[in-house]
């Protein structure tokens, strides 16, 4: 039933793109893409999977607009427990690159590894069991908040609680009178954009993934917040791949390699302290997003807008 309430739930939250969408048409199709156009009929179950993440020369088109090659020959080895920083002018490819990663499309051209096994030959539900995404604004169902933290895994109270807390959301779900009974959504409570990130991180945490993708928001949340979600973003990202879509010059000076994504091809690569040194894209990106005048939080100056 749970498995029902929380498919009903995703309906009602497609619904709600849905209706949002059709404001602007063009959406819609990027919505009907998100329907995963692949299959998964034997497909294989390992062992154990290791976190790296290779993509070998791809291409790849979105079946909605057929003209126009969105990635172009891009070929990147992320290694198990390596963080990677993609940043780059909008509409560069970097939630594309995300979105193949988690094979809700094949490249045209080509190849994915995950592990070192061809992304096309692993079951869909097996591997997407092991890899986590926790985007910029996480979806939540009209549901409990233990329900949305297991998000229909047999978790345990106790293991919900203990990923909660490692997320920083215990303190605040413990605060509402009906602590993780508590619905949220529509006929909920109204979470901030912090708190709802941290649920999310909590649904990251309790599948324990090989793979972290993270979607690092951009809309200023309140410094107490954002110490908050950067204090669970870094506790969940520890022993693991992760690849960030970074909005922050604190997360590119973490993150092992930082890949330049301009028109769907790899502009440049390298450290923060590499890529600045040779004075290219990358030097311009931040330099151009410092003098916009994000002083108020230095922590928060953002790497990529256009
Ligand atoms: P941003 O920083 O603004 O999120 P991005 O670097 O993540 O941008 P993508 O979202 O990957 O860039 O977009 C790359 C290109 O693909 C853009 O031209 C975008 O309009 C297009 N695109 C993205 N999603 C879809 C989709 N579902 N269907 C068709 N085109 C899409």
């Amino acid at each position: 039933t749970l498995q029902v309430a929380l498919a009903f739930a995703l309906m009602s939250s497609l619904y709600g793109d849905f209706m949002q969408a059709v404001g602007a048409s063009t959406r819609i199709f990027e919505l009907m893409d998100r329907t995963p156009k692949v299959s998964n009929e034997n497909g294989k179950k390992l062992s154990e999977l290791d976190g790296r993440i290779e993509f070998k020369a791809v291409d790849f088109t979105y079946p909605s607009r057929p003209d126009t090659k969105v990635i172009k020959n891009f070929s990147l080895t992320v290694e198990p427990g390596e963080m990677v920083a993609l940043v780059g002018p909008s509409g560069g490819g970097k939630s594309t690159i995300v979105n193949l990663i988690e094979r809700f499309y094949d490249p045209d051209q080509g190849n994915i590894t995950l592990g070192g096994h061809n992304l096309r030959e692993l079951d869909p539900q097996w591997f997407r069991q092991r890899i986590a995404m926790v985007s910029q604004e996480p979806t939540l169902f009209a549901c409990s908040i233990r329900d949305n933290i297991a998000y229909g895994r047999q978790a345990t109270m106790e293991e919900v609680m203990e990923a909660a807390k490692e997320a920083n959301a215990h303190e605040f779900v413990s605060g509402f009178e009906d602590g993780y009974d508590t619905l949220v959504g529509e006929r909920g409570v109204r979470l901030s954009g912090g708190q709802k990130q941290r649920i999310a991180i909590a649904r990251a945490l309790i599948m324990d993934p090989v793979i972290l993708l993270l979607d690092e928001a951009t809309s200023a949340l309140d410094a107490e917040s954002e110490h908050q979600v950067q204090e669970a973003v870094d506790r969940a990202m520890k022993k693991r791949t992760v690849v960030v879509i970074a909005h922050r010059l604190s997360t590119v000076r973490k993150a092992g390699k930082v890949v330049v994504i301009d028109k769907g091809e790899i502009a440049e690569q390298g450290t923060h302290d590499e890529l600045l040194a040779r004075d290219g894209v990358y030097k311009k990106l931040v330099h151009r997003q410092m003098m916009a005048g994000f002083s108020a939080d230095t922590n928060a100056v953002k790497v990529d807008t256009s």
